[in-house]
């Protein structure tokens, strides 16, 4: 019998107005509060006034950052960490994508153990947080059922995750604030959980019950996959890709990412690709990698597709290609990749620095 360790400790809620209806949840966790977001798109979809609408309601003062900029770095979580030490905030909430969701976790750290410092985010795994609560406002990272946290480290150059674990304490989802996400950020976030979903399918720590949940996301994003085509991005398919994307952070939070996504940071850092498509236009050939054959089946036919050629089309006309990337570049980003033990212990079978290379040429056509 394969051994099960399943745990998910955060509550999730999806509601219309979740925010409003479950404002009394909020003092649970204090009377001052940090909130985190982005540059703009939680005053333009609305989520930042529900959050501060709640909190005024339940008497919490709050102070507001609003700078996250996309991939995170470790300069904008000690920007974060020192407002939210100086105002002794007791908890905090994330709105946004999974960069401001992210940075709030790992500020959250900081702000917890006053002593800490950057380099404790990657070297003292026993630090906790203070309490987060998560109101994503894209539906691809999952990072409100996840325990993680990935920023861009530019000592290093390069983006990799904490190393503790920060499950939110809740997940608080509402389909309106998905609906003012424009189309692009919108196809490249639904790569992201596609990714989620197969790499933690496929994971060497998949188990019973991360599979049913990789087999149900897959579902959901079969069933969108002609409106993602189409662009025609209703209320329900953007409630499906939002269930897909926070039933992948479950996936992930027990089975963990792999190549592709371990691949895919170089493209971020170096080429600006987007989080979503970098790991999509890498998705096809490392299925092509994958010797479990039946579970690479089973993919396929939850996503309503016939054969790989017809996802690889899917994702080449969805993500565009990526030209800038020589041969020198792969040959750097495939020592990188191979020097990440964490995300090749993930895939369940010996891989080597030539299989990496030649992913990333197939992906890259190179
Ligand atoms: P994001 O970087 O958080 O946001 C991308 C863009 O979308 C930003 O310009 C943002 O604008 C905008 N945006 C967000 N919500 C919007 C809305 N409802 N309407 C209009 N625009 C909106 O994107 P993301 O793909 O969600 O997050 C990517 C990050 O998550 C990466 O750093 C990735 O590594 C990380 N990640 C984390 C996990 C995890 O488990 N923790 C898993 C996968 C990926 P504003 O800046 O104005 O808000
Ligand atoms: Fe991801």
């Amino acid at each position: 019998m394969k051994f099960i360790n399943y745990h998910m400790p955060t509550k999730i809620l999806l509601d219309e107005d979740v925010v409003l209806k479950n404002c009394a949840l909020f003092s649970t966790y204090g009377d001052k509060a940090l909130i985190v977001t982005g540059k703009t798109s939680s005053i333009k979809n609305g989520s930042l006034e529900d959050v501060t609408n709640a909190l005024k309601k339940e008497g919490i003062s709050y102070d507001i950052f609003n700078d996250v900029e996309e991939n995170p770095s470790l300069e904008t979580v000690e920007a974060i960490a020192k407002l939210g030490r100086n105002q002794k905030s007791n908890f905090i909430i994330g709105i946004g994508g999974g960069s401001p969701i992210d940075a709030a976790k790992a500020a959250g750290i900081l702000i917890k153990t006053q002593t800490a410092t950057r380099y404790d985010l990657f070297n003292s795994p026993n630090l906790k947080s203070v309490p987060i609560i998560a109101v994503p406002t894209t539906a691809g990272t999952g990072t409100e059922t996840t325990p993680y946290a990935i920023l861009t480290d530019n000592e290093l150059q390069t983006k990799h995750g904490i190393c503790q674990k920060v499950f939110p304490e809740v997940a608080l989802l509402d389909v309106k604030y998905l609906m003012f996400l424009p189309e692009r950020i919108t196809v490249n976030t639904s790569i992201d959980a596609l990714s989620h979903l197969i790499e933690g399918y496929l994971s060497a720590k998949s188990n019973i019950v991360s599979d049913a949940l990789a087999e149900k996301g897959l579902k959901l994003f079969g069933e969108c996959l002609n409106m993602i085509k189409e662009k025609d991005f209703t209320y329900v398919v953007r409630e499906k890709l939002m269930l897909a994307s926070t039933i992948a952070g479950m996936v992930i939070a027990q089975a963990g990412t792999s190549l592709p996504h371990g691949m895919g940071y170089a493209l971020t850092y170096f080429h600006n690709v987007p989080h979503g498509k970098a790991n999509g236009i890498l998705l096809k050939s490392y299925l092509e990698f994958c010797v479990d054959g039946h579970k690479v089946r089973k993919i396929l036919y939850l996503l309503t597709l016939e054969n790989l050629d017809e996802l690889g089309n899917f994702l080449n006309d969805m993500l565009g290609c990526v030209d800038s990337v020589t041969s020198t570049d792969i040959s750097s980003y495939s020592d990188e990749m191979m020097s990440n033990t964490y995300k090749l212990k993930n895939h369940p079978d010996l891989v080597i620095r030539e299989d990496i290379i030649k992913m990333y040429k197939d992906s890259l056509k190179i």
